[in-house]
């Protein structure tokens, strides 16, 4: 799915060499960590609503353990692949690590067209796909949750599948899911809030005052929308926002809320009234002080990053900056928070969500936010803190922190036999 053929999983092992290198690995740690632990590969035939059967390919990968259950999003896009879910499911891993929450990576993502489907399909396809993956996942084992084009819905149907199947209710199976099933208070917007808190940090790292900073998004959905609605809370201005159908501008200000009602009405950003239009990449180059990718991976290439002219990025997405393209801004000093600490809000506030199911307790969305705040703000400190002993990107810092944790986990557990 990714704009260039680049290949997801290759960008993984070049940025895991790189750290690998700083933690001077041990090759054996090295070779585990290359790999996933396990790939389920299943086939979904799903009842059509002209009669048909349909039968979708879905994947889980369940990429290591060591630090805790698996966890990860389930990602619903006709572009999925393999290398794609295993690269996703490596970022998890990493990701996790970087927040210091005491879980593994994992990633799923069926390869459908949900846009073209009725609520009726899809629900079919998603309680196919709960049952075929059913003996991996559990509150122990796997935990899912929301990613691109899932949601709350989604996580309530793989949830009773997954209840009906065991004979009891287990909420802890999925976060992000419906408030009135055990979801968290604030987990909707938690990708977005810890995004927020991250580019905080980064302004008084580099000292732009965010107060009136202006700032784009690419992808203006849950990830997206809920930074760009946090973002002009803390004082920021939104100049432009896009999604699959092309994006809109206006240096003067747009307001965010208006654009999603906007997006909510009509499906699409497009056609906003009083901005430009521009397309995705133009919004990627646009004149701001802050650029947020919160779309797909590799859509900023090598070319697009020589013309980027924010100060700083902040990863909203998974992936959304190549390798090549890396080097290009980092050179130009451009301050880029790395998904792996930037949208690690989403999973932070997931780990809430499976405390509050496990102890049959709940608490407030104050007592939520300020858990995730302290949380990523923890982790922006100890990664920048890392970068600058290093003298390395951000990027580089977060994957020393990310991977050097879980290495120390696999190289303690030892091997069996
Ligand atoms: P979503 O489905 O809510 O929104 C995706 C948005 O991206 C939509 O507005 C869509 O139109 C737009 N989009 C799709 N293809 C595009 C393209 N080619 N160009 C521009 N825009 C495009 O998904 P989401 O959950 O917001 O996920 C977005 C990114 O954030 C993904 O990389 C995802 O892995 C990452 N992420 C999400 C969460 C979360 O909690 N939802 C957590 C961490 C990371």
């Amino acid at each position: 799915m990714s704009k260039t053929n680049q290949n997801p999983f290759e960008n993984v092992l070049v940025q895991l060499d790189i750290a690998g290198e700083y933690l001077k690995l041990e090759p054996g740690v090295r070779d585990m960590l290359r790999q996933p632990k396990r790939i389920v590969t299943v086939s979904l035939p799903v009842k059509m609503d002209d009669g048909r059967t349909n039968v979708f390919t879905g994947y889980r990968v369940q990429y290591n353990d060591a630090r805790g259950p698996f966890k990860g999003g389930i990602r619903y896009h006709p572009g999925v692949t393999l290398d794609e879910v295993k690269a996703l499911s490596a970022w998890m891993t990493w990701k996790c690590s970087v927040a210091d929450i005491p879980f593994g990576g994992a990633k799923g993502g069926v390869i459908c067209d949900p846009k073209k489907m009725s609520q009726g399909e899809l629900e079919r396809l998603t309680r196919r796909y709960a049952a075929a993956i059913s003996n991996v996942i559990g509150p122990d084992q796997d935990i899912p949750a929301p990613d691109v084009y899932t949601n709350s819905q989604i996580m309530a149907w793989i949830l009773d599948t997954y209840s009906l199947i065991k004979g009891y209710a287990v909420p802890g199976v999925v976060t992000g899911k419906p408030i009135s099933l055990g979801g968290s208070l604030g987990r909707d917007t938690a990708t977005g809030r810890g995004a927020a808190f991250c580019t905080r940090e980064a302004a008084k790292a580099v000292k732009v005052p965010l107060k009136g900073a202006t700032f784009a998004v690419q992808g203006f959905g849950n990830a997206g929308a809920n930074y760009a609605l946090i973002m002009e809370e803390m004082g920021a201005k939104l100049i432009a926002a896009s999604d699959s159908q092309g994006g809109i501008l206006n240096k003067k200000g747009l307001d965010a809320k208006k654009v999603l009602a906007h997006k909510e009405k009509g499906g699409t950003v497009v056609g906003y009234p009083g901005a430009e239009s521009v397309t995705n990449d133009e919004l990627l180059q646009s004149e701001c002080d802050i650029l947020s990718p919160a779309a797909l991976e590799n859509a900023i290439t090598k070319d697009i990053a020589r013309g980027v002219r924010a100060k700083i990025v902040v990863e909203c997405a998974n992936g959304p900056t190549t390798p090549e393209a890396d080097r290009v801004l980092d050179k130009k000093g451009v301050f880029l928070v790395p998904d792996i600490l930037a949208n690690s809000g989403g999973v932070i506030v997931s780990y809430l969500e499976w405390v509050q199911n496990l102890d049959r307790l709940y608490w407030t969305e104050e007592e939520v936010n300020s858990r995730l705040e302290q949380k990523i703000t923890s982790a922006f400190k100890g990664v920048h803190q890392e970068a600058k002993k290093h003298g390395v990107s951000m990027r580089t810092g977060a994957l020393i922190v990310g991977v050097g944790r879980v290495a120390e986990a696999v190289r303690t557990l030892g091997l069996w036999p």
